[in-house]
């Protein structure tokens, strides 16, 4: 039993912890999550941030994991300047008019005006495109594989957003050409499907595939795909990362022909772009965190385990030198593992400061445990507390079998979160057919999945519609039902997410089997009258 004295100090040395519920005031808790988790430090540059080391090794598993795959596809790494002068960014009028209002200008070298002004990256393909205008000559340059890791700046009037939506953000961008249009098209999809290993696989994080609206299509490109995730908590999705396929239209643009193998005569490769960025770190933390703090999947968490020595004064027991036994079996399995041996800090006080970081594990070693050779194990997604009967101290240095027995439990910590989330997100995902409903759905915070005319048109009404419904509801709770409840009314426009993939519908388990191509003919538009030609899924989103 804790005595009261031991109770207040544990809380007075825990302060520091997360002081408001994630159910409560969601953005006030990430605000704290990612600050407190020591995961960004604030700057004094609106929507810039510090990422901090705990935050960086995460970014770190996500680039050892997509580098390595992409140069399995033979995709070679370059760096191209930050720098794009106003002519080369003017080059593609479509493309420009997506980012105008986004770019970031360098106007001045020291206290003289420059001739001309000069841009500072939001993506790269005015940039890079001029170059592989040169290096492409014939098909035998064909394809043309190539990704940069670097960061990029979009001057966001959006609220900024920690790793969300940042003013500069580090990412990759992948920019390939191919004579084939076929083996293009197949690349776009390969890349998605990195993109969601990324997501499910690394950060438990489920998504869902597909092609984007007309509307929501990259500047400039042909189309667009996207794997789309979602916060249960707020009933926001988050577009998780994009892979265009830009047809031949900056190629025309930026002069990039090849001369084919038989005619000897010039044409243009087809292009794709593709981007995934440090957002994935905020997201991970807004579906995983809880009201302690953060929660990380074990695949990318910078520690997995954490031992911590319970010390007790006069024990015979050696506590430490076990525990520091059990961190060398663990490191020797290629686990990443820390033994908290800081004699300043009490017990508690680790327990809530490894909690508040996320580590997925920790591991507990006291003086009683040593005699009966057990130790605690405590894991940080469900809190759950056991203890493991070890065989034989002296065995142990010998024996794989623990390092085997926490890796195993580690597996087992990153599909339940998986697992968890997604049973989390596909609780609100509703499929209806008919506006009340959608409205309904949308209210209430959830994804709605509808079967669609795929008119832009029809997009901009719902868009409207939507928000003049949300406004309408808002007052009508703050004037008769629940002023209290008005509050929480999520606002802003409804927008199409993606149109998922026949393979996600499968998934979903949404729609009937016959159905995951397209919606039965005969059937409507859920806001418009005209025929429903593919099944778009709808919500809020950042
Ligand atoms: P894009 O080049 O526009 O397709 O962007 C690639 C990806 O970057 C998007 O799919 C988003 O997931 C992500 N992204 C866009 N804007 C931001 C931002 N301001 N901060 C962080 N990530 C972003």
């Amino acid at each position: 039993s804790v005595s009261a004295e031991t109770k207040k100090r544990v809380e007075r040395e825990t302060k520091e912890g997360i002081d408001c519920r994630k159910a409560d005031n969601f953005s006030a808790w990430y605000q704290q999550v990612v600050i407190k988790a020591e995961l960004i430090e604030l700057y004094d540059i609106s929507g810039c941030y510090i990422i901090r080391p705990w935050a960086y090794a995460v970014w770190e598993k996500i680039v050892e994991f997509f580098d390595a795959e992409i140069k399995k596809l033979g995709v070679q790494n370059a760096y191209f300047p930050v720098f794009v002068s106003e002519r080369r960014l003017r080059t593609e009028q479509e493309h420009l008019e997506g980012f105008a209002a986004e770019v970031a200008w360098v106007t001045k070298s020291g206290s003289s005006e420059l001739e001309e002004p000069i841009a500072i990256r939001p993506t790269s393909e005015t940039i890079i495109y001029p170059a592989m205008a040169k290096w492409i000559r014939s098909h035998r340059d064909l394809p043309l594989k190539l990704n940069q890791w670097s960061n990029v700046v979009r001057w966001e009037f959006k609220h900024p957003t920690p790793f969300i939506r940042s003013r500069e953000f580090l990412w990759q961008e992948g920019h390939t050409a191919y004579a084939d249009r076929s083996a293009a098209d197949e690349e776009v999809l390969q890349i998605l499907e990195l993109y969601r290993r990324i997501y499910e696989e690394l950060l438990a994080v489920p998504v869902i595939k597909g092609i984007k609206s007309e509307r929501e299509r990259f500047a400039g490109g042909l189309y667009t795909t996207t794997v789309e995730a979602f916060v249960p908590a707020n009933g926001r999705a988050v577009q998780g990362a994009t892979s265009h396929s830009l047809g031949q239209n900056f190629a025309r643009m930026f002069g990039v022909y090849y001369e084919g193998k038989d005619s000897g005569e010039k044409l243009m490769p087809w292009q794709n772009s593709w981007g995934c960025t440090t957002r994935t770190i905020g997201v991970a933390v807004m579906v995983h965190g809880d009201d302690r703090g953060l929660v990380l999947p074990p695949r990318v968490a910078p520690l997995q385990v954490v031992i911590v020595p319970i010390i007790v004064k006069n024990a015979a027991a050696n506590v430490s030198q076990v525990c520091e036994v059990l961190c060398l079996r663990l490191q020797r399995a290629n686990l990443r593992v820390k033994f908290d041996d800081r004699p300043e800090k009490t017990p508690g006080w680790k327990f809530n400061e490894w909690e508040l970081r996320g580590v997925p594990l920790r591991i507990e070693v006291g003086p009683r445990d040593v005699q009966s050779k057990t130790i605690t194990i405590a894991r940080r997604d469900t809190m759950e507390k056991r203890s493991i009967q070890l065989v034989d101290w002296d065995a142990l240095e010998a024996d794989d079998s623990f390092g085997r027995e926490i890796a195993k439990i580690l597996d087992d910590i990153q599909k339940s979160m998986f697992e968890r989330a997604s049973a989390e997100r596909n609780a609100r995902i509703r499929c209806v057919a008919s506006w009340e409903p959608f409205m309904k759905a949308i209210i209430e915070r959830c994804l709605a999945l509808t079967p669609w005319c795929a008119e832009t048109n029809c997009e901009e009404q719902v868009r409207q519609r939507s928000m003049q419904d949300s406004v309408s509801y808002r007052e009508r709770l703050a004037n008769e039902v629940d002023p209290a409840a008005a509050d929480t009314v999520l606002s802003g426009a409804v927008k199409t997410l993606c149109m998922p993939f026949a393979s996600e519908l499968e998934r979903l388990r949404l729609v009937d089997r016959s159905e995951y191509e397209a919606p039965a003919p005969g059937k409507q538009c859920f806001a418009c009258d005209a025929a429903a030609k593919r099944w778009a899924l709808w919500g809020r989103s950042y």
